[in-house]
């Protein structure tokens, strides 16, 4: 997963563009985020399992969450590299 840092207000943000979401600095270097966090947050779309990750390095994620059962929030996720999509799967 990449974000991008700004180096005008040195917050992280997510997802990698070209400005900072915070201070609108247009000075911004993308930067590989942590790749495991825990479940803040989850729903469901269809049969689809949507859920905000709280990455290790304290940012927040939205991705799919690919598991055969319901990932509880407090689970401990990975990311798992996708191209199309920010798709993460529960530790085991
Ligand atoms: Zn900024």
């Amino acid at each position: 997963v990449n974000g991008v840092v700004c180096r005008s207000c040195l917050v992280t943000s997510y997802p990698a563009r070209g400005r900072c979401p915070v201070c609108g600095g247009g000075e911004v270097s993308v930067v590989a985020l942590a790749p495991a966090g825990t479940v803040a947050a989850r729903t469901t779309v269809g049969p689809l399992q949507i859920g905000e990750v709280r990455l290790d390095d304290g940012v927040l994620v939205l991705g799919r969450l690919d598991a055969d059962a319901p990932v509880a929030v407090g689970a401990r996720v990975r990311h798992a590299p996708d191209d199309a999509i920010v798709r993460f799967v529960a530790d085991a």
